[in-house]
């Protein structure tokens, strides 16, 4: 599906921006980019931003016109710094994604237009677009480095394709793996942990076994939460019984 989409960048300036964008569509898993006359390419600025996606650059096309870079796109969206240059249907980085991968998964093909480093896109070139995409950034200052501008649509573009593929949009959660992998504690080892908890709480003499409050039913709580694994548990067991060692130790020492 992401093979349907292509990122054209018109008439580029710097060429360390071409490789910034180069970078960020591998980084997203986009592949195609299409070039309309930039100022210098290729170029060692490219490769250098490019770190490891000199492929891309490498299958990158060059064209002489936007109208070029366009032929056989069923759908093309234009990206503008500025919020509305002339009234057109727009839509935030999330709706660009959702959009792009809904009509991706149709069969269409898709451009992702960016513009000039000084002027963006014109008028005319943004009226080739089916719709126009804003990065909501502050107004005060609201046009992103093109790569940065290049990641930012990918990514969206990503989310929304991990979120059609059913995939996971982050490292399986901790809670997720850990515990679920490692056996947990049982109830009654468990009891056992509390007991010793307990007593040890009651040797450092946190405890006063005569006014105990809720501690011990706050304790189980904190613990009931955590989903303790056996392991777990095991290192619990371990500092105290090494905690009541020093409370004799000192003990002792007081004795002394
Ligand atoms: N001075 C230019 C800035 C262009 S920035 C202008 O006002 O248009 C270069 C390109 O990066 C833009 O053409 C656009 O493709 C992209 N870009 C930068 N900031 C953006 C934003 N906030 N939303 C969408 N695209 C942006």
């Amino acid at each position: 599906m992401l093979q349907n989409i292509r990122v054209v960048l018109v008439n580029t300036s710097h060429p360390g921006n071409i490789g910034g964008a180069a970078r960020a569509m591998k980084n997203m898993g986009l592949s195609r980019l299409v070039l309309v006359e930039p100022r210098s390419f290729p170029h060692h600025e490219a490769d250098a931003r490019a770190s490891g996606a000199g492929d891309i650059l490498a299958a990158a096309q060059v064209v002489a016109t936007l109208e070029d870079a366009l032929v056989g796109c069923n759908l093309v969206l234009g990206t503008s710094a500025r919020d509305r240059r002339i009234p057109w249907p727009l839509l935030d980085p999330r709706e660009c994604g959702t959009k792009v991968i809904e009509e991706a998964g149709q069969g269409a093909e898709i451009a992702l237009v960016f513009g000039r480093e000084d002027s963006g896109l014109t008028n005319e070139e943004l009226q080739r677009c089916h719709f126009h995409v804003h990065i909501p950034s502050d107004p005060q200052f609201s046009s992103l480095n093109l790569g940065a501008a290049v990641q930012v649509l990918s990514y969206e573009v990503r989310m929304a394709w991990l979120a059609a593929e059913g995939k996971p949009s982050k490292v399986e959660k901790f809670e997720a793996t850990s515990p679920r992998s490692e056996t947990l504690a049982t109830m009654d080892e468990l009891e056992r942990l509390y007991e010793h908890l307990e007593q040890t709480l009651v040797d450092i003499e946190f405890l006063d076994p005569d006014k105990p409050r809720h501690l011990m039913a706050r304790l189980r709580r904190l613990y009931g939460r955590s989903s303790v694994s056996r392991a777990e548990m095991n290192i619990l067991r371990g500092i105290l019984t090494e905690t009541q060692k020093a409370a004799r130790g000192e003990l002792i020492k007081r004795k002394e």
